[in-house]
């Protein structure tokens, strides 16, 4: 099964992201942090056939606990697999606190990282992704690895990109018939710049979302049935999509639907994955309902979440993901939303 990636809105700001380069192919030495997680072995067979399978264009570039396959250059490969270990670290330092030990896996998580958007669209489709261009990165869960395509090369961006341009050659236009053209050449620039901004939250978010599914799925954080547990699946890949805690994008989404949406009780979230789809109407509210019922838990009952993530209980999986969850948390109603909605409104 793929994991699929719902609707993000462009134009999200988020901090600047520093991208330092911990040497080509080489794990960081001496300049790890102390108390980081020691280095995995690389798996060369499976980076080997996978560079066999993907072409000459394609490099291999490692990190401690990462190995990305990609046409993009090494910088750009670097700053993804720079991206991941933090997500790692995070997530290291997260799982103490639900009493979760996290087990390493054998080798270095294995990145696939698409230049060519045709190529990344291709592969994305094949693997159940209809609309790549909502979903730049996805989680193979088959074969465990990350599927990431160039979100500036794709058709959304090149699009806003080709409308600057003609603005910009209207502008000199009008600039050499002698009109006043500096009012429009600062929105110009005003709007290049958030393309930019834009671009690269899509990135981050994406596909730290995607990166975080991948640790929780490879260091042993969640068992029991993905399927069965949408909500918690996904509410808890969305807990690691931004440096800090908590996501202040999914926080806003919980706090101020946007006019017109639903927003989606919890309820539903648990019951029916089919409304975190990410092609369902309601899905961006139902992803916030799903961050803010696993940030609560986080906040609230932590141990409780830990023992439940270990694995479902049979007659609690026989029953259904609602009578799941109310075993181990108790009645999922308006009580229990108000409740959620208090800890997520003092969160900030
Ligand atoms: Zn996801």
């Amino acid at each position: 099964m793929v994991h699929r990636r719902p609707r993000i809105a462009i134009g999200l700001v988020l901090a600047s992201l520093s991208v330092t380069s911990p040497g080509r192919g080489q794990p960081r030495g001496d300049g790890r942090q102390p108390g980081a997680p020691p280095p995995l072995p690389v798996d060369t067979s499976e980076a080997r056939l996978l560079l066999r399978e993907l072409g000459p264009r394609f490099g291999a570039t490692y990190t401690p606990h990462f190995t990305i396959l990609s046409d993009c250059g090494t910088e750009k490969a670097i700053a993804l697999g720079e991206l991941g270990e933090r997500v790692l670290e995070r997530i290291l330092r997260f799982a103490p606190k639900l009493g979760l030990d996290a087990a390493p896996p054998r080798h270095r998580m294995a990145v696939l990282y698409f230049d060519d958007w045709r190529e990344y669209e291709t592969r994305a489709r094949a693997a159940g992704i209809a609309n790549a261009a909502i979903a730049p990165g996805y989680f193979d869960e088959r074969s465990r690895r990350c599927v990431m395509g160039e979100y500036s090369n794709s058709p959304p961006v090149l699009a806003r990109r080709r409308e600057i341009e003609a603005s910009r050659r209207r502008i000199e236009r009008q600039a050499a018939e002698g009109d006043d053209v500096r009012e429009a050449s600062r929105r110009i620039l005003i709007r290049e710049a958030q393309i930019k901004v834009g671009e690269e939250n899509i990135h981050r978010t994406v596909f730290r979302h995607e990166l975080a599914h991948q640790v929780l799925a490879e260091y042993g954080l969640e068992r029991g049935t993905p399927r069965l547990r949408t909500w918690l699946h996904e509410g808890l890949a969305m807990q690691f999509e931004t440096d800090d805690m908590p996501n202040g994008f999914r926080r806003l989404d919980y706090l101020q639907a946007p006019r017109g949406s639903r927003s989606v009780p919890m309820r539903e979230v648990v019951a029916d994955a089919r409304v975190l789809a990410p092609d369902h109407d309601d899905s961006a509210q139902a992803y916030a309902s799903a961050w803010a019922l696993v940030y609560f838990l986080c906040e609230t009952r932590p141990r409780a979440l830990g023992a439940f993530l270990q694995g479902p209980t049979e007659s609690g999986q026989a029953a259904g993901a609602l009578a799941e969850f109310e075993a181990q948390f108790g009645a999922l109603d308006g009580e229990f939303e108000r409740a959620v909605r208090r800890v997520i409104e003092g969160s900030r």
